[in-house]
């Protein structure tokens, strides 16, 4: 039975598959060429030796081990494959110069794909595969179709047979195509995250150990930075100027210090009701001078009566990281608002900007530790403000346009204290 031939070619295809899923796990599909020549190559072979003849056709995947070995495995992969091929066919006998025609046109397209496939993403990869693993037996059963049917078109109850032959073939072929493809993607994809796991290990260590280091640097800093500023007291002339740079340098590298302690661990000191209205209108003073400095108008809309569990100081360096940031990215003249909404247990801080905006990758990149577009920038602002916000419960969202502005909103979980029988939000945990 056809079917059934065609079903354990099915197997053999998907054998490589397996093997190199179970056995080596540690090499990446597309970055092993002798180990997916090899596979491929075996699956080839047994592709050939396992075909099924029928009415002087061969009926079997032999090309889908070539395609994927081409689109997976590279030129040394595909070259191996053919290679196979051109030799088992040699030893086949029969119509030799067909049988290298056609794995050569085979290997053709898969050939001209080879390029290209690596810059697709992973739902392409295999729409392409599909289709570049069907074409080529497609072209070939044309070839042997329209010659058995010239030959013997006569018994019209033998060409039914083989035009339904055909159509299992290539239903067979077409899944058989688009398994391997899938299959092959979902052992990159696990590969990936294996990977990405091992590297948030290694950062998290990496983090601890830096946070470590700052915590011991902060101490003799804040000493010399203590016998600094008495000298600079004392002081005239150059070396006043002198130390005057020194102490804003040192102050410099102490914030940033704070910054990244800040982030590596934020440090909820004393948990309060804390309204939002109020430490909104607090840093708002705060950034008062800075805002006017910069030729850049605040306007503020509060909702008073809306209470969060929160370190007030921690929610104002969070508030203060982003208001900043929305004052600095504005021309002089321009304006920053400043609004806040709830709705039930949520509420919404909404800090929006007329500023430069940000392109998509620079928007993906926001919040990346140590990310700045600015000279004197620290690329820490934002990061430690998504650590403080995700640490009481709550979230940050961004959305810009390049030129037009940027919209920062801030979900944190809150409470009315006006409603009646109000349950107070517990704190969270990460609190
Ligand atoms: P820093 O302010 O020290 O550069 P941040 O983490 O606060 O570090 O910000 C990182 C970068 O994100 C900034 O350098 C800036 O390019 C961009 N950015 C942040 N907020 C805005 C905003 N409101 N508008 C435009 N760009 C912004
Ligand atoms: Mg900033």
């Amino acid at each position: 039975m056809l079917v059934e031939k065609l079903l354990l070619n099915v197997l053999i295809i998907l054998l490589p598959i397996f093997i190199h899923g179970v056995l080596f796990d540690n090499k990446s599909v597309g970055k092993s060429p002798y180990l997916c020549g090899i596979l491929q190559s075996l699956a080839l072979f047994l592709s050939l030796a396992f075909s099924y003849e029928l009415g002087g056709l061969y009926w079997d995947l032999r090309y889908v081990p070539l395609v994927v070995a081409f689109l997976y495995g590279g030129p040394i992969a595909g070259g191996m494959v053919l290679f196979t091929y051109l030799a088992t066919r040699t030893f086949m006998g029969g119509d030799l110069l067909l049988g290298y025609a056609s794995g050569f046109l085979a290997a053709l397209f898969p050939f001209l794909f080879m390029k290209s496939f690596w810059t697709f993403d992973a739902k392409k990869r295999v729409r392409t595969a599909v289709i570049v693993g069907f074409w080529p037996s497609l072209s070939m059963l044309i070839i042997l179709i329209t010659n058995t049917f010239l030959s013997n078109a006569a018994a019209s109850e033998d060409s039914n047979k083989v035009l339904m032959n055909i159509t299992i073939f290539g239903v067979i072929q077409i899944f058989s195509v688009w398994v391997a493809a899938f299959l092959n993607e979902a052992l990159i994809e696990k590969d990936l995250m294996k990977k990405e796991i091992l590297r948030a290990e290694k950062l998290n260590t990496l983090g601890e150990l830096a946070a470590s280091i700052a915590h011991e640097i902060r101490n003799p800093l804040t000493v010399v930075k203590g016998f600094l500023q008495m000298m600079h007291k004392q002081e005239k002339g150059d070396n006043f100027y002198y130390l005057s740079l020194v102490l804003t340098e040192l102050g410099r590298a102490e914030s940033i210090i704070n910054d990244y302690l800040n982030f590596a661990k934020p440090q909820f000191e004393k948990l309060e009701d804390a309204e939002l209205a109020e430490i909104i209108t607090e840093v708002t003073i705060l950034l008062e001078a800075f805002a006017a400095k910069e030729g850049v108008q605040v306007n503020v809309k509060l909702e008073w009566g809306v209470f969060a569990k929160a370190d007030r100081n921690q929610l104002k360096q969070a508030l203060v990281n982003i208001i900043k940031n929305a004052i600095e990215a504005t021309e002089e003249g321009g304006e920053v608002f400043v609004s806040q909404a709830s709705a039930g247990p949520e509420s919404y801080v909404i800090v929006s900007d007329t500023g430069k905006g940000m392109d998509q990758e620079q928007l993906a990149r926001l919040g990346t530790l140590f990310y700045t577009t600015k000279d004197k920038g620290t690329g820490l602002g934002t990061s430690v403000s998504m650590k403080i916000i995700e640490a009481m419960g709550g979230s940050i969202a961004f959305k810009s346009d390049l030129g037009v502005g940027t919209e920062a909103t801030i979900i944190l979980p809150t409470y009315n204290k006006d409603a009646a029988g109000a349950d107070p939000l517990q704190g969270n945990e990460a609190m």
